[in-house]
């Protein structure tokens, strides 16, 4: 799909290429009427470029997120829940390692480690969404 917007933005860019050279040429006519559609068009031409473009950013954009939701389902497959928070798997259905948010995984569909409060042992923050969680039921595993 990718590939057929850039095919849309190569044909209208010849277009708009073509309708200015006419009105090179249509300098000499004087024909008013001629003109102002040859303007209408190059204004038209450009409108539909731009929103090809603006249509290229948004079909990018949803590559990245459709490639990080298939890494998630992915790495999910090998995440376990214990407590409040998600851990790999030890491959027995243990958890191990360091915790990653729950809120994170479950709303935003990404895994990001949480990390112990350096003024307060007793909570540990995700740094993406910010939920804070009693260290206690978020703990380091082995
Ligand atoms: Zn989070």
């Amino acid at each position: 799909m990718a590939d057929s917007v850039g095919v849309l933005l190569a044909s209208l860019k010849a277009a708009v290429d073509i309708v200015n050279g006419l009105r090179a040429i249509d300098k000499g006519y004087g024909e008013s009427e001629l003109k102002m559609k040859i303007i209408s068009l190059v204004d038209t031409l450009a409108d539909a470029k731009l929103a090809g473009l603006k249509m290229k950013e948004e079909l990018a954009d949803k590559e990245q997120k459709i490639a990080q939701l298939e890494e998630f389902i992915l790495r999910r497959g090998c995440m376990v829940r214990y407590l409040e928070a998600y851990y790999e798997d030890k491959g027995d259905g243990e958890g191990k390692g360091q915790p990653f948010c729950s809120v994170c995984c479950e709303v935003s569909k990404k895994f990001v480690h949480l990390i112990r409060d350096s003024t307060d042992r007793n909570k540990t923050t995700c740094p993406s969404c910010g939920t804070v969680y009693a260290s206690s039921r978020c703990p380091s595993l082995r």
